[in-house]
């Protein structure tokens, strides 16, 4: 395919691109900008080269990702939440040949990482390479990104992602939402990660302006979703019940607003009716950084119909379920052209995941129902089997999510000599809540199979997660806590 930032910038050069707090940019100008910001790197980096992007959702950083893009070097993206061991694994498996750090960033951790590195600015200063040619074409196969998995389940593993991946993964979510050139995309989710570097395709694919978030704030984001003419955004669950708490009373977002995008995680029943009735349409969706963002959606229109399910498979991909037992729950499996290339240096640990019929395994578990709608149990690691039977810790929280005074629940399983397991939650309750451990198993005993309810509930005031937010649920037995 033709490069999509320079053809775009000659399709549509005066149609704004991106907009950042007080200024916008239209196609042509992102497209200068660019040009020019890729002409300087031409002294540091060429084609074919690996470059770890360590970056905060600024202007500068927007402009290096496409920067990357142009010269044809893969963008190794880093999490900035990362601790310096962290990022120091990330660059060297990577093997990155230089590591471009952004001044708006907090960079105290990658400054400890020792590496060859050059700040945002400084490549500013450069003398642009008169030897510099943008891209020609974004080949499909060709690896554009590589993202490290999140590491809820183990080591992260950087997962290749081709501009193929990309691109089918746009067009599936612009089948589904119907896009057109009248709609925008709010980015208030990282750009590091798949969720937010895909906004930035979409936008290049799509031909429509990105309103760049550069820092969570509720009032902020708010007000934009208010006042302007923004239709989408994408969120995680925490961040829109961040933002619904914050929306003042009697007001909802603007008359064009199409839908929040939710993914990343299962979202409580109360969150989606809260939506409901101030009329803010949710998109749920999954998918994995292996998948290059969604690739099942359930519209709002379905929601009252398929509570609990994560949707329907996009227009270009196909989901099963394999190794069904009970109730059809089992493997859920992927077939889709933008199920990423492998995984960097551990290409056998991903053919392992791929079936010999080209479908990539998930790790979750869950079923269909007649109509193709997906239901996600959780994953396939988190499973508690306490005396033969099936537990999923996400059914057990999501229950307990409507009990007043309770901020957060966790369920794993722990050890037991009768039942091989049994499920204990660790909780954070609210600062005034007067919940004992008897009204919580009681709850549970109303509204849940008593094998689910959980034996012990450990107060604690934090739990580990992982830089992108994820709860590491393996680790909560090293976490201190007071018996309720
Ligand atoms: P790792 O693979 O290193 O353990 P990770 O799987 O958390 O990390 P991501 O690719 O960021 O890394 O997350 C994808 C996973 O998130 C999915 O496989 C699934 O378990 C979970 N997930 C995503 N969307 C949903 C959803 N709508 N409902 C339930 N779980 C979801
Ligand atoms: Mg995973």
């Amino acid at each position: 395919m033709e490069n999509w930032l320079t053809k775009r910038a000659k399709l549509n050069p005066n149609k704004t691109a991106l907009i950042i707090e007080h200024s916008d940019f239209t196609f042509s100008e992102l497209n200068s900008t660019v040009q020019l910001c890729a002409s300087k790197l031409h002294n540091k980096l060429h084609k074919g080269q690996r470059a770890a992007l360590f970056i905060s959702n600024s202007f500068n950083g927007y402009i290096a990702i496409l920067a990357l893009q142009q010269l044809e070097v893969e963008i190794v993206f880093l999490n900035s939440r990362l601790s310096k061991e962290e990022l120091d694994f990330q660059i060297h498996d990577s093997k990155a040949d230089l590591c471009i750090i952004d001044d708006s960033s907090n960079h105290e951790q990658i400054d400890k990482v020792d590496t060859d590195k050059i700040l945002l600015s400084d490549i500013l200063s450069l003398k642009s390479d008169i030897n510099y040619q943008p891209a020609a074409e974004f080949h499909n196969e060709s690896v554009t990104s590589i993202m490290y998995t999140s590491g809820t389940t183990g080591r992260p593993k950087g997962v290749l992602q081709t501009f193929g991946n990309h691109f089918y993964s746009a067009i599936g979510t612009s089948l589904n939402l119907g896009i057109n050139d009248r709609d925008s995309w709010v980015l208030a989710v990282p750009l590091f990660h798949i969720s937010g570097f895909s906004i930035m395709m979409r936008s290049l694919i799509y031909g429509i302006p990105v309103y760049l978030v550069t820092s969570f704030n509720e009032n902020y984001i708010n007000k934009i979703l208010i006042n302007e003419r923004a239709t989408i955004i994408s969120l995680v669950p925490t961040m829109l019940k961040r933002l619904l708490n914050k929306l003042p009373s009697g007001s909802s977002y603007n008359d064009h607003f199409k839908c929040v995008m939710l993914g990343g995680g299962p979202i409580d029943n109360w969150t989606l009716l809260r939506c409901n009735m101030i009329k803010i349409p949710v998109i749920q969706s999954y998918g994995m950084t292996e998948t290059a963002s969604n690739v099942v959606a359930l519209n709002f229109r379905d929601a009252d119909k398929k509570v609990g399910s994560s949707g329907q498979p996009l227009f270009p991909v196909q989901v099963r379920i394999t190794n069904a037992k009970r109730e059809g729950i089992g493997d859920i499996e992927i077939k889709a052209p933008n199920v990423a290339k492998g995984y960097l240096n551990h290409q056998d640990l991903f053919d392992k995941k791929m079936t010999s019929d080209g479908f990539y395994r998930t790790g979750d578990i869950g079923y269909l129902d007649d109509e193709s709608y997906l239901y996600i149990k959780g994953r396939k690691d988190d499973m508690i089997i306490s005396g033969g039977e099936n537990i999923y810790p996400e059914e057990v929280e999501n229950t307990y999510s409507k009990v007043q005074g309770l901020e957060n629940i966790f369920v794993v399983g722990i050890k037991n000599d009768d039942w091989g397991e049994v499920p204990v939650a660790y909780i954070m309750l609210n600062e005034n809540a007067n919940l004992t451990a008897e009204d919580l198993k009681g709850f549970g005993r109303d509204k849940l199979a008593h094998y689910k309810v959980p034996k012990e509930f450990r107060l604690v005031t934090s739990v580990p997660t992982t830089a992108s937010g994820k709860v590491l649920r393996r680790k909560l037995n090293t976490v201190d806590y007071e018996k309720l």
